[in-house]
């Protein structure tokens, strides 16, 4: 059997080596490494594969979402309400730019920002809402725009995990995530579901007037050279990781199908297991990217399994292990512990197996016997 990675991104290479490695000695021998053509092609590829109008490439998803808040004009003290089940980068912009973020509670389901607790969190000083994909599967849109038309509220998708993921509203219309809020950020960090050679993000939105005055705060706040006027930053993709990435990007649909497959095998190994919790797709199988395969272990000890996983060759992760609204750097009075008994659950239950593009059935069959052989044995706690 061949050794299992959490991420595995040589498979990936190999299939398309040929065309990044003379992709990126052009780009070396063209020494256009910065806001080349490569760049500028990527963009209008994207922008065309989301159907959304654009794409504004920088240095990497945190940037992303920071810029996006920037461009948007949030104010300091302004509230911007987000998950508390999810990666600090959402929440670390929010306190950098001095808004003031709201931490609420997720569905237990889907792992995404609870609609209703969004709700009764808001103050007349909401501003935004930040819905993140998590693990690839859309947040409940249909419900957030509704509740953000109706308190005129931004929404910035933070669509890091979830690139390629389909969303069907109620209505019958079908998005690409990241094309639905007012504006969104995603991840070209190499383990994402599109991931360059290093770092990389974009900001994606429809709307032409927010375009431009994003395109100016990636650039120091210029518009016209040497001519600033607003306060900017320096962010971008350069132009070997803008290669990569139009190398990548025509084979994402069949990236994420193929991780679509491995989460099914892996579903249907462990289909039964009184204490695991399958991850669930909600709607059509187009709507789930599994960047992360993440089970909930009911009456066991999750890191006991962690353990014995990694014991036996198989890494594994836990994404994520504290709430955002305990790590030291975002504890705030307003909240109180029975605001978050989800997120609270989940932080003690979740455990991700290998998720990429690679995975073949005997690395599954080891896994999932694994995990069963474990959790059979197991004493309940
Ligand atoms: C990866 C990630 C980010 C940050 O992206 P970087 O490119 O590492 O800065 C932000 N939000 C979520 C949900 C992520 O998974």
């Amino acid at each position: 059997m061949k050794k299992i990675q959490m991420v595995d991104l040589k498979g990936q290479y190999e299939q398309i080596k040929e065309r990044i490695d003379a992709s990126i000695l052009d780009v070396i021998q063209s020494t256009a490494f910065i806001n080349g053509p490569e760049v500028h092609s990527f963009q209008k590829e994207l922008e065309e594969y989301l159907s959304v109008k654009h794409v504004i490439p920088c240095a990497n998803g945190t940037d992303a979402l920071q810029i996006a808040m920037m461009g948007l004009g949030l104010q300091p003290g302004d509230e911007v309400i987000t998950a508390d089940f999810t990666f600090a980068a959402t929440v670390e912009v929010i306190a950098l730019l001095q808004l003031t973020p709201v931490l609420v509670d997720v569905d237990p389901t889907s792992f995404n920002i609870d609609p209703e607790a969004i709700r009764k969190a808001i103050t007349p000083k909401t501003k935004a809402i930040v819905p993140v994909h998590l693990f690839g599967q859309p947040a409940n849109m249909d419900v957030i725009m509704d509740i953000a038309n109706e308190h005129n509220l931004f929404v910035i998708e933070d669509n890091a995990q979830g690139i390629g993921a389909n969303y069907h509203f109620k209505n019958g219309t079908v998005t690409k995530t990241g094309a639905i809020g007012h504006v969104a950020s995603t991840s070209f960090f190499p383990s994402k579901n599109l991931g360059c050679y290093g770092d990389g993000g974009a900001i994606f939105t429809n709307d032409d007037d927010l375009a431009h005055i994003i395109r100016g705060v990636v650039n120091h706040g210029m518009y016209k050279r040497y001519h600033h006027d607003v306060v900017g930053v320096n962010s971008r993709l350069d132009s070997i990781q803008a290669t990569v990435l139009r190398a990548k990007l025509p084979n994402l649909d069949t990236y994420n199908n193929a991780r679509r497959e491995a989460a099914k095998k892996y579903n249907a190994a462990l289909a039964g297991q009184e204490n695991i919790i399958t991850p669930e797709i909600i709607g059509t199988d187009d709507t789930h990217v599994f960047h992360q395969y993440t089970l909930r272990i009911k009456n066991i000890d999750r890191d006991a399994l962690a353990k014995h996983l990694n014991d036996n060759n198989i890494p594994c992760g836990v994404y994520y292990p504290i709430p955002l609204h305990s790590q030291k750097a975002y504890q705030d009075t307003r909240y109180n512990e029975s605001d978050f008994p989800i997120t609270n659950q989940l932080v003690k239950e979740v455990i991700s197996l290998p998720m990429h593009t690679e995975l073949d059935n005997e690395q599954i069959n080891y896994i999932t016997q694994t995990v069963i052989d474990f959790v059979s044995k197991s004493v309940v706690i």
